[in-house]
């Protein structure tokens, strides 16, 4: 029993004068036995045969699931711990293993705890037994595909797990039409992908081997499904939209087990919450298809360093990132970020598309012949405007000849197209302490206003570091991307933003109760402390809360509006017509309300 569900079960003793053995006194206590899901430790948790019928029902795909940590709590100093701790730093270990997530908490938050059981599903009649099997149990159900969720979205202990990690097969079409849209919809190039399917292996598929683009997330190793139910930005999107305004179909199982098609003709409503309108919520996805667009000729890369002298100086730089920003970047070519630290340090991180390496280059000489003319004020390394041919992008032989950009998968048999960007290390099997995310208005950027901004962001990183992910708001971007964005359940503030201000901090894979690998509470609670000081005067530049689900704090207040703004009645419609009785449940997901905040009470 955690320790909520005891001060749950203490509460209710002292209300009710009850006193009785704490396991009875669970059914006991519950506002209504209806209302309440069923745990291992309650009468109604299901028998051992039921168990194996589930298995059978599922071809033999029910995993009892085992949680590595629990062993390293046991034996702390073994070498198998240290081999554990080892492997929390590759995402495709974490990836493969059922009971575990990519990250593994959050402080005063969440901690990553295994579920009960898993179907390792292979295909959607499988997903079907396991979503009839949890409804009919009254079990809390989780579903996990590539495990990146912040806010612990594919986390819930004692519950059963819906696993997509197999289903991801990957199909090109040249022509494709959405199912019930013949005569409505004009054939385009597309591509299917199992929603288990992580972006590197869509990539593979879609740019290495067959020369086209599609949208999806930075981060190779997030799941294609959890990514486009979230919204999710790539690092072009300003040019070809969210990964959520490219989704043309889906196939869903619902919370009454029947596998549905979901596209602008077919169940239009739960299409419409499907793009944008969060994970976990919805039903089970279990294919995806995806508008795959035309590749550009080069993607390419702007990075440098500059360290200010003072604090005048450095007041003078960020003027110019800004002003620089507004007058030649902010277009459709340019996403990724511009970082800002410790109240001296403006880090480029940017990349492009749609121009070539000497147009990019052109562009960015100005800025830093402007840096390069102060060098008293001013320290710059590693300017470096690079492209290569876009194809190249996401193939792992030619990224992993260029040092220190990539990392592979390190286990003896993985295959050799594995990688992740040496930028995502820090966050594989990380613990966050805090974690906050707004949309900035684009009239931030007229000359008037760009002083607000400045002041903002140098009041900002005088107190933690801050970047802008131009990439992850739409304002700037090509016409076409920004209408289809705006056409998601995103809050339309993405569409009307020219970046999403993020700032966040972690500690690296720990585990309470393994000795030697605690999580630091107290660093964690002080970095939140400083983390949400940091966002305060960008927030303030906001005319309302505003951010996406995927990238957000777990304890962001006022979350319907910032993650959905006016959609969120709509959303709230469709999750009522497909869950009306809340079988799927994810912290601050669509109808999260009206459940206790583990999911397994219903209030009121
Ligand atoms: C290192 C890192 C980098 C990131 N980079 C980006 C980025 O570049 N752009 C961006 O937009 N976001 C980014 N994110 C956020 C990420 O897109 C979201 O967390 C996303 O939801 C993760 O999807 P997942 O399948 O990997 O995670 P999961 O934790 O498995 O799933 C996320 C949510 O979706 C639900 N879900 C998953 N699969 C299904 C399904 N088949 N049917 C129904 N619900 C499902 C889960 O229940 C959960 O609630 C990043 C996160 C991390 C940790």
């Amino acid at each position: 029993m955690d320790r909520r569900r005891l001060m749950t079960t203490g509460a209710s003793l002292l209300a009710g004068g009850v006193l009785a053995p704490a396991r009875s006194l669970a059914a006991a206590t519950r506002i209504a036995p209806s209302a309440a899901r069923v745990r291992p430790d309650d009468a109604g948790w299901p028998s051992d045969a039921q168990w194996d019928g589930l298995s059978r029902a599922t071809s033999g795909r029910l995993i009892k699931v085992q949680f590595p940590l629990a062993d390293a709590i046991a034996n702390p100093d073994s070498p198998a711990t240290a081999r554990l701790f080892r492997d929390l730093k590759n995402p495709f270990f974490i990836g493969d293993t059922v009971g575990l997530t990519q990250t593994l908490g959050w402080t005063d938050a969440w901690t990553t705890s295994p579920s009960a059981y898993a179907v390792a599903a292979e295909t959607s009649a499988d997903v079907a037994a396991a979503v009839n099997f949890a409804r009919a149990h009254r079990l809390r159900l989780v579903v996990k595909g590539g495990g990146h969720s912040y806010l612990g979205g594919s986390n819930a202990p004692d519950s059963l797990m819906v696993w997509t990690r197999r289903m991801n097969a990957v199909e090109l079409h040249d022509a494709f039409v959405p199912a019930g849209c013949k005569g409505r919809l004009a054939p385009e190039p597309a591509v299917s992908v199992g929603s288990g399917a992580i972006w590197l292996r869509a990539y593979d598929a879609v740019t290495t081997k067959a020369g086209r683009y599609v949208q999806g997330g930075g981060c190779t190793t997030v799941g294609v499904a959890g990514l486009v139910q979230g919204g999710g930005f790539g690092s072009f999107s300003k040019a070809f939209g969210s990964g959520a305004a490219n989704l043309l179909e889906a196939e869903v199982v619902t919370a009454d087990g029947v596998v549905r098609i979901a596209n602008a003709c077919t169940n239009p409503e739960l299409f419409f919450a499907l793009k944008g309108g969060g994970g976990g919520t919805f039903g089970v996805v279990t294919r995806l298809t995806l508008r795959t667009h035309d590749l550009p000729a080069m993607f390419g890369a702007a990075n440098a360093r500059i360290e200010a002298r003072s604090d005048a100086a450095y007041r003078q730089l960020v003027e110019k990132v800004v002003g620089f920003y507004a007058a030649s970047l902010f277009n459709p070519h340019w996403g990724e970020q511009i970082g800002f630290r410790g109240g001296t340090v403006v880090n480029v991180n940017m990349v492009f598309q749609g121009i070539d390496q000497k147009t990019a280059q052109e562009t960015w000489k100005p800025f830093f012949d402007w840096v390069k003319a102060a060098p008293d004020d001013y320290r710059m390394s590693a300017p470096l405007v690079l492209a290569l041919p876009a194809r190249h992008f996401w193939d792992a032989k030619v990224m992993k000849s260029l040092p220190g950009i990539v990392k592979g998968d390190d286990r003896p048999d993985a295959p050799a197209e594995h990688f992740f960007w040496s930028g995502d290390g820090g966050q594989v099997g990380q613990v966050l302490h805090g974690y906050q995310s707004a949309w900035l208005p684009q009239a931030l950027l007229q000359p008037a206003r760009q002083g607000e901004l400045v002041d903002a962001l140098v009041q900002a990183s005088n107190t933690w570091g801050v970047s802008l992910h131009f990439n992850k708001g739409l304002a700037g971007g090509a016409p076409e991307a920004v209408a289809r964005t705006r056409d998601t359940a995103m809050n339309p503030a993405a569409a009307d933003a020219f970046a999403l201000a993020i700032t966040g901090g972690e500690e690296q894979p720990a585990y309470p109760g393994v000795k030697g690998h605690e999580p630091d509470l107290a660093k964690g609670r002080a970095d939140a402390v400083q983390i949400a000081r940091c966002m305060a005067p960008l927030r303030r530049l906001q005319a309302g809360p505003a951010t996406y689900i995927s990238e957000s704090d777990y304890f962001e207040k006022d979350w319907r509006q910032a993650y959905w703004g006016p959609h969120y009645p709509r959303l709230r419609a469709a999750k009522q017509k497909y869950d009306s009785g809340g079988l799927f449940y994810v912290h601050h997901g669509v109808g999260s309300e009206d459940w206790s905040a583990d999911g397994f009470t219903r209030l009121g």
